[in-house]
């Protein structure tokens, strides 16, 4: 098996989401856009479904298009992009719920398909996707005439319990969707953790459910095994790989794996991410290629069939520091070339 072993622990998964479903005041959602945060967007609503789901975001409506066919009539699925030229006949097969971001939208929507339900986004201060203040307000009253299941905004800065951006979001969004009737959703991961007053009807968490900070009870649900291919002595003074970014000081044991940045496993990683056997830690020695990685196994007392660059002891967010990004983008970077197992499916 030339390929790494992604296993997706999806009962670590639901217990992930059933936390933070206790922890929101109501009805709590689950996002699964960018193919479920790379987890696969089937096998994770399929299982969140079970556990009691009922409203899915997604970012485009191709993505929902895909989604309802996992999971079937029944789910709302809500997609953020909104109603863009093109989607009517993807939002009216799929039955798919799309969050109108401006009046544009709105009016493109209505003329399309009269009477199919659309949710509003609301623009309270990030403004990145939703309608100003303005524009909700000269619409508003057309809106919530129709099939309006949803009306939502976005915090930009959750993540930072502190940032004054909240409490500002927090006012606007309230002011803007005060005596609305349909249920309203403000909270992601990072707004569930700030607290009720900030959950309002529906909360949408997605990065928390796969194992990632802000949420930091969450249980680890991604492991990345990668096979070793083989493994050679290296003399001092020699290098190891290209740029010769590593020169053996003393005489060291590198083992080659299969997976490079072509997998996700991103170049700035190299000569610093962290692997595990069951006998140790090593680290990468030399640049990270396209499909391979070098390690230095020098202290490990075996080289095992494998190597863990992902799991219980080095977790999506641990990685993402050495990498200099973040753990979202660890896990919709995870490569399409993985074989992947899917536990509790
Ligand atoms: C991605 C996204 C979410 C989920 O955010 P997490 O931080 O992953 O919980 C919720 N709402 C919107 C609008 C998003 O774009």
């Amino acid at each position: 098996m030339g390929t790494g072993i992604l296993t997706i622990d999806l009962d670590a998964l639901a217990a992930n989401w059933r936390d933070l479903a206790r922890r929101s005041r109501g009805e709590t959602g689950a996002v699964v856009k960018a193919n479920g945060y790379g987890c696969g967007a089937a096998e994770v609503a399929t299982r969140l479904a079970r556990e009691g789901a009922r409203r899915f975001f997604v970012a485009t409506s191709e993505e929902g298009a895909a989604l309802r066919g996992a999971l079937g009539a029944g789910p709302e699925i809500n997609v953020f992009s909104g109603h863009m030229a093109g989607d009517t006949a993807l939002i009216r097969d799929h039955a798919l719920t799309p969050m109108l971001n401006s009046p544009e939208q709105a009016a493109r929507h209505r003329a399309a398909l009269p009477g199919h339900p659309y949710g509003v986004q609301l623009d309270s201060g990030m403004n990145r996707l939703g309608m100003e203040a303005p524009d909700w307000a000269a619409t508003r009253a057309d809106l919530e005439a129709g099939p309006l299941t949803l009306v939502m905004s976005h915090l930009a800065c959750a993540d930072d319990p502190a940032h004054p951006m909240n409490a500002a979001q927090l006012r606007a969004f309230t002011a803007m969707s005060a005596g609305v009737t349909a249920p309203r959703s403000f909270a992601a991961t990072g707004g569930i953790l700030l607290g009720p007053d900030y959950h309002f009807d529906v909360t949408r968490p997605g990065v928390g459910i796969y194992g990632g900070q802000p949420f930091a009870d969450a249980r680890p649900v991604v492991r990345l095994s990668l096979p070793v291919v083989q493994v050679r002595d290296v003399a001092p003074g020699e290098i190891v790989g290209y740029s010769a970014t590593f020169t053996a000081d003393t005489p060291r044991r590198i083992a080659t794996l299969s997976a490079g940045y072509a997998d996700g496993l991103i170049r700035y990683m190299s000569n610093a991410a962290y692997l595990s056997a069951p006998h140790g830690k090593c680290r990468l020695a030399g640049r990270v290629s396209m499909d391979l990685l070098t390690v230095d196994v020098t202290d490990l007392p075996a080289v095992p069939d494998h190597l863990d660059i992902l799991g219980p002891d080095q977790t999506v967010d641990q990685l993402a520091e050495v990498a200099g990004t973040i753990g979202y983008e660890i896990l919709t970077s995870l490569g399409r070339r993985y074989q992947r197992l899917y536990l509790g499916a």
